[in-house]
């Protein structure tokens, strides 16, 4: 089968999912010669791009006006063949089927190359937590979890955040499975450190996004010292992607939300930092505060991949850079992408950086240090042991490393250009390839 017949099944088979498309075609696209050359790999993909299971569900709770209120939730199981389900649950009025698709197919080979025994998931619900009091956050988590719980277990299917799904989130699912099943076990990841979570897995998506910038950066013969780094978002990732640029020796400059981003020339530094945390985590304010807070520009309703810089770490959403942004970066002197986000950057956009040789890793590779943790979380879980920073740390770092490695062997051209596109697609999908055939139709 052409890759253009194989695209031609799968839009025929997934209408109106245009992510889903999106994540499928670029990795077919890079798989189509590799296959070529290895025919026991035929017909794989075919299987890969068929969630096992997808669970759709309807989600009622009340709010604070006492008016009923209904939103749709989903779980996409979509590969086992290495280990149980592992992949977030995303809250935002964005979700849909196409979205939770795409990150779960895109989850099986981040999961495969962390080297850890994960199957990949993804799921979520298209309610906005945003302006919603803490109590109809519980009561909506506590009615999620309702349906949820039956699909999921610490052996089966672990769940963990994403955008919208933080803590507090993790803490309510997770109070309302224990007292549904009567059971204590590590059956969602990211969980508060008194109750069964890991230290440094709040930090681990920025941490090795951070680390794996460094790595290739080292094969240009560089480090983040004194470099210049823009990122996008203020979350989960771009916090503490900002945190390790700024021990590792770099400048942070921006930092955005939906609503526009602050650049802030003289660096977004540590104190600065636990003003974003707190205005992110606790006030849950607009990052608009920080330009009033800080006397610095706030651009509204933009991205800040027109400012200049030598690193981008995108570390918001889906498709939030696209080929003109490439190009401004490029033309900025931008040498290095490391993606926080999945799939941040459109396709037009991959291509221009490949094009023009810059250092690339997809977020598939590059921010794989989340779920990497959470698998480091589920192992003391299994063992009950809590294992400390420095031991989870240097564990992340190794990781990250070792998936650097893999892209490397799997992508390196030969004018010796490393193709990080190539190299995660390829690493990613050999193990699990692997492993499908090994366990017959399955
Ligand atoms: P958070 O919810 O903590 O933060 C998301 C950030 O991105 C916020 O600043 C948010 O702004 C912004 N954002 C969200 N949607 C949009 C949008 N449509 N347009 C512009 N800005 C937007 O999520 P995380 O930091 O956890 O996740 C960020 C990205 O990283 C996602 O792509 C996620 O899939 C990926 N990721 C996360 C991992 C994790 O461990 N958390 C692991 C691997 C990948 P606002 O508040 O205005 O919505």
């Amino acid at each position: 089968m052409t890759v253009q017949q194989f695209m031609d099944m799968v839009i025929r088979k997934n209408p109106n999912e245009p992510e889903f498309i999106q994540a499928v075609q670029e990795v077919v696209e890079s798989l189509d010669a590799f296959i070529d050359d290895n025919p026991k790999y035929v017909g794989v993909l075919e299987r890969m791009v068929e969630p096992e299971r997808t669970i759709i569900f309807r989600v009622p709770w009340i709010n604070d006006k006492g008016e009923f209120c209904i939103n749709r939730g989903y779980r996409i199981e979509m590969n086992s063949a290495i280990g149980p389900y592992k992949g977030g649950l995303r809250f935002h009025p964005s979700v849909n089927l196409s979205i939770l698709k795409f990150l779960a197919f895109e989850q099986v080979l981040k999961n495969s190359l962390t080297t850890l025994p994960m199957g990949g998931a993804k799921g979520g619900s298209d309610f906005d937590p945003k302006g919603k009091s803490d109590l109809e956050i519980m009561k909506f988590c506590q009615s999620f979890m309702n349906e949820l719980q039956r699909h999921i277990g610490a052996s089966t299917d672990v769940p963990a955040g994403d955008i919208g799904v933080g803590g507090r989130e993790i803490g309510f699912l997770f109070g309302q499975y224990k007292r549904i099943r009567n059971e204590f076990t590590g059956v969602l990841t990211g969980k508060s450190l008194e109750w069964g979570g890991s230290l440094i897995r709040p930090e681990a998506t920025g941490y090795g996004c951070t680390y794996f910038a460094q790595e290739m950066l080292t094969t240009r013969h560089s480090d983040l010292k004194g470099k210049t780094v823009v990122i996008s978002g203020s979350g989960n990732v771009a916090q503490y992607a900002c945190e390790k640029v700024t021990q590792l020796g770099g400048k942070v400059v921006t930092l955005s939300d939906s609503n526009g981003y602050v650049y802030d020339k003289d660096g977004i530094d540590s104190e600065k930092l636990a003003f974003v945390l707190k205005l992110k985590n606790e006030t849950r304010g607009r990052i608009k505060e920080y330009a009033v807070k800080y006397n610095c520009e706030y651009v509204e309703d933009k991205t800040p991949w027109h400012v200049k810089c030598d690193i981008a770490m995108p570390c918001a959403t889906q498709n939030e850079l696209n080929r003109d942004d490439a190009m401004a970066l490029v033309a900025n002197g931008c040498f290095c992408v490391s993606e926080g986000a999945n799939m941040p950057s459109t396709p037009g956009a991959v291509e221009y950086f490949l094009e023009r040789k810059i250092l690339y890793a997809p977020g598939k590779a590059s921010n794989a240090g989340g779920v990497a943790t959470s698998g480091l979380e589920m192992t003391q879980n299994s063992i009950r042991l809590h294992w400390t920073r420095e031991e989870v740390d240097t564990e992340l770092k190794k990781i990250m490393k070792s998936i650097h490695e893999n892209c490397v062997k799997h992508g390196t051209k030969e004018d010796g250009y490393v193709d990080y596109v190539l190299g995660a697609n390829i690493g990613g999908f050999v193990k699990v390839a692997e492993a499908m055939l090994a366990q017959g139709l399955v």
